[in-house]
Order: C-alpha cells, then sequence, then structure tokens
C-alpha cells in the first residue's frame, strides 16, 4: 500500500513528494494532464526562452532556492539584470519611472516620491502622513483598497496598489483580502503604528545566508521548467502523468480516472480549490461547499520577439505595469532585459499581460486577436511598429486564486472539517508565489507523516 497519495503535479505536489522522498516515505503522485509543473512552463522557439506564465520567483522567501540548492541547481539560478531594475507606470499613456525609493506602497524615500510627475501635491502629501494615521484598532480583515485608502490615500491605491498590489493577485483590490495577501503590512501596522515606519525601523534583514542569491528574484538559465526536470529526475518514487484523481470516499479511499482504487494513509490534494471540492464533494460535504466559494480570475500572456535593431525603445527596465483604466493589457515584461539568456543575439523579448478581472472575456479571444491586441498596445504606449520574429500566447482560465476577505476564517473552517488524512496545499491557500508553494507542499508531507502538527 503506498502511504501517501498526492494529488497535482504542479510545484506544491513536486515539493511535497521530494519531502516525502528526504523523510524515506512511500508516495504516489497522480497529475491529470499529460506533463509536470502545472503553471510553470517553458517553451524553446527559435533560440527564445519563453515562460507561459511565472518567470522568476522572490528570494526574500527562501524555500524555492533553498529546493533548487538542494536538488543540484545552485548553478543554474540566475538573477535579474539590477542594472536596469527600473520599473514604469503608464500614466495618462506615458510611461512614467516609479518614484525612487518607493518599495510597492511604501514610501521610503519622501524627496523620490515628490519628484515624481505620477501624484498631484495632495497625493504626495497623503502618502507621506501615513506615519501619522492611527492605526487600525480591530482586528477584523479588510480589503487591500480600504487599507490603502485609508493609511496612504485614494491616489496611491488608484497607482500603485492597485497595479503592484492587488496585480501580484491579478486580484479587484476591493475583495482581495489583506490579512490573508499582505499580512506583513497588517502586522507592522499593529506593532509600529505605521507602514512606513515599520518598514524603516524593522527593516534589518535576517543575517544573510552566504548561498542566498543576491537579487530579489531569480530564475534559472533555461527558464523555470528546470525546476520542474530537475525534480523530475530526482524523484524516484511513484509519479504518474495523465492520470486524474476523480473522487474520494468517506473513507479516504481514492478513485482514479484509470478505475484504480487506493486507501493510503494520507492524501495530500495540490490541485486548484474548487477542483478540491469536486473530489471531496461526497466524503466531506461541509469542507466541499467552501471550497465551492474559492474564487478565481483568469489572465493570459503573450510573448513577442523581435529584431532589436527594429525595436526603436531603450527597454531599459523591467517592464510597465498599468493603473485601472489606462490601457486594456495588465502589465509588460521587458524579458530579455529583466533576464539574461531569453533572446538569441541581436534579438530581444517582451512579454504583455492581458485578462484579469476587469477584461475577462479577452482570454476567449483567438491567438490572433490577441498577438494584434498586444501589438497595438506595445504601439501605442511604447512606439513599437516592427512585425514581431515569434509570437507565442499562453492562457491561464482561472488559474489566479483570489483571497477573498475573510478568506483566513474559511481556511480555519476548512481545518477543523478536514479528517486527519486530508491535506490541502497550494497556490489556493496560503500563498500563490512559487516559494510559498513549495513551503506548502514539504509543509503538507510533513503533516502527513505526523513530523509536524
Ligand atoms: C500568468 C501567471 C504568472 C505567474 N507568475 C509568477 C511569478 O513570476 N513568480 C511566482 O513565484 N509565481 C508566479 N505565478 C504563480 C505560480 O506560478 C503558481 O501559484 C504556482 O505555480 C502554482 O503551483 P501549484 O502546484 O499550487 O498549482 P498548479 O501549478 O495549478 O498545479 C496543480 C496541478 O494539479 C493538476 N490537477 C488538476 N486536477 C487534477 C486531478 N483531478 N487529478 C490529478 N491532477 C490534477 C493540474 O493539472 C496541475 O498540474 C504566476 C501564475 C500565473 C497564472
Amino acid at each position: 500500500m503506498n502511504r501517501i497519495v498526492i494529488v497535482g503535479g504542479g510545484i506544491t505536489g513536486l515539493a511535497a513528494a521530494w519531502e516525502l522522498q528526504q523523510q524515506g516515505a512511500d508516495y504516489v503522485l497522480l497529475e491529470a494532464s499529460p506533463r509536470l509543473g502545472g503553471k510553470i512552463v517553458t517553451e524553446y522557439i527559435d533560440g527564445f526562452t519563453i515562460e507561459g506564465a511565472a518567470d522568476s520567483f522572490l528570494t526574500q522567501k527562501p524555500w524555492a532556492w533553498q529546493l533548487c540548492r538542494e536538488i543540484g541547481l545552485q548553478d543554474r539560478l540566475i538573477g535579474t539584470n539590477e542594472a536596469q531594475r527600473q520599473v514604469y507606470v503608464l500614466h495618462g499613456g506615458k510611461l512614467q519611472p516609479m518614484p525612487r525609493g518607493l518599495r510597492l506602497i511604501v514610501p521610503l524615500e519622501p524627496d523620490g516620491l515628490l519628484e515624481s510627475p505620477l501624484l498631484s501635491d495632495e497625493g504626495k502629501r497623503r502618502m507621506l502622513a501615513e506615519t501619522d494615521v492611527p492605526p487600525r484598532l480591530d482586528h477584523a480583515d479588510e480589503s487591500l483598497a480600504a487599507f490603502v485608502r485609508r493609511r496612504f490615500g485614494q491616489e496611491a491605491l488608484d497607482l500603485f496598489g492597485e497595479s503592484l498590489l492587488a496585480g501580484i493577485h491579478v486580484s479587484d483590490p476591493e475583495t482581495l483580502s489583506m490579512q490573508a495577501a499582505f499580512p506583513n503590512y497588517v502586522k507592522l501596522e499593529r506593532e509600529y503604528g505605521s507602514v512606513i515606519r515599520g518598514v524603516r525601523e524593522g527593516a534589518a534583514p535576517p543575517p544573510a545566508d552566504p548561498a542566498a542569491p543576491r537579487t530579489a528574484f531569480v530564475s534559472l538559465r533555461n527558464g523555470l521548467s528546470e525546476l520542474i526536470a530537475g525534480l523530475q529526475a530526482r524523484l524516484n518514487g511513484d509519479v504518474r502523468t495523465g492520470q486524474a484523481a476523480i473522487q474520494i470516499d468517506s473513507d479516504g479511499t481514492l478513485h482514479t480516472s484509470t478505475g484504480e482504487r487506493m486507501t493510503p494513509e494520507a492524501i495530500i490534494l495540490t490541485l486548484p480549490a474548487r477542483a478540491a471540492g469536486r473530489l471531496i464533494e461526497s466524503a466531506i460535504p461541509a469542507a466541499a461547499s467552501i471550497l465551492g466559494t474559492f474564487t478565481t480570475t483568469s489572465s493570459g500572456t503573450v510573448s513577442l520577439g523581435y529584431r532589436a535593431a527594429e525595436i526603436d525603445h531603450p527597454l531599459d527596465g523591467f517592464g510597465f505595469v498599468v493603473p485601472h483604466g489606462e490601457a486594456r493589457i495588465l502589465a509588460s515584461t521587458w524579458s530579455s532585459t529583466k533576464l539574461p539568456y531569453r533572446a538569441p543575439d541581436g534579438h530581444v523579448l517582451i512579454r504583455v499581460f492581458v485578462g484579469g478581472y476587469e477584461h475577462p472575456a479577452d482570454i476567449d479571444l483567438s491567438d490572433t486577436e490577441l498577438i494584434a491586441l498586444a501589438r497595438s498596445e506595445l504601439k501605442r504606449i511604447m512606439g513599437i511598429q516592427a512585425v514581431p520574429v515569434v509570437s507565442r500566447v499562453f492562457r491561464w482560465r482561472d488559474a489566479n486564486p483570489q483571497y477573498a476577505v475573510g478568506h483566513l476564517d474559511r481556511l480555519a473552517e476548512l481545518a477543523a472539517l478536514s479528517p486527519a488524512w486530508l491535506h490541502l496545499a497550494g497556490c489556493s491557500y496560503t500563498g500563490v508565489g512559487i516559494p510559498d508553494c513549495v513551503r506548502q507542499g514539504r509543509q503538507a508531507a510533513r503533516r502527513a507523516l505526523h513530523l509536524v502538527p
């Protein structure tokens, strides 16, 4: 009998399998699709390295780079191009540099904010006056929009809160849970009475691990699929693709799409929340109905490769973000500036994000229409008229989990309803970034082995 079944072969499921293997436990991993990796996929076209979704991961949360190191990929990690780390904001049809010293929503250099043409004088004053806004005393959850409006003002929300913070989750800031998505800011407000003060005073970083990468984000030389391939090569357990879990009974018996039945000691579900809910509908209907309330948005990426000589734009930064109503696209990454090895010599790679909660129907456009949309927006915003030599569209339907206000309460209810053999992990729960998914997968594995409560 397999001691533990993992459902889903994205990064969360693979990290769970790796942890089980490290602990000497027997496992089977079921992945419905023919390929491992879920939302991590890299394609190589005519010398371009094109990421379908994620293109890099945060190093401040150590779990992903540590996993790379454990599986022997430390020499394959590549940092972002720090010489050109500028990010632009589309404002009134023009790209303006993000104010100097702005860390997401937190202005750490007043002069940098005061110099910026992005905000009105009143908007700047309001942002800098965050240190005088009394902290909220009740501990109820609130939306990102309510938090940013309350502490930094409406202009900060319109310009940065939505595009930079809610953008990470492809979310509507009016519904995104502050406590689930940005617990660090909530903590700083409580502990220091002000987020700006908290970042300044509490900013002393933990002692640097000499092995830690030096840039805030890293990727792998041949793209993030290297992480998936690296795990796949090192996992020696029973890893199956093309086999889905289709139902779980109340005694923990799992049925698969190929007619197999398994009754393992524990089941780790790493598939998206609503799909997890459907699997346990008859076994634990109360938990299934909570999972059924978890919502998602859809997004897409359009990657365009050009001959560098035909682009009359310096591409001097990581790209730009788009505040509400400024464009039909959500953001753009100048991939070959941000990371090395993304375009062949003499070429550049640009990626455009489409869809999101404001333009959900765009995901249903054809590839030709999406490429035309991306090109016309790049022409309007950056003056790019050239014809791309490579174009590739990826659609991510219902792939962006929305942590709606009250998310943490729902997780607590789920934990109370879950039998000891059931473990939920992955981007639907406590963090969407790759490091958080790795952490959740490994933690679920350790819980399944009763190594942690
Ligand atoms: C466009 C986009 C850009 C992103 N950019 C970044 C970024 O730059 N950096 C970053 O850190 N994060 C980024 N993310 C987020 C990150 O990539 C994801 O949160 C993470 O990869 C999710 O991993 P997961 O294993 O939890 O889920 P998934 O990758 O969704 O894996 C779940 C797996 O379960 C499988 N499955 C579903 N149903 C069944 C079933 N019944 N039986 C068996 N298997 C099943 C699916 O086929 C899938 O492979 C991005 C996400 C998107 C959509």
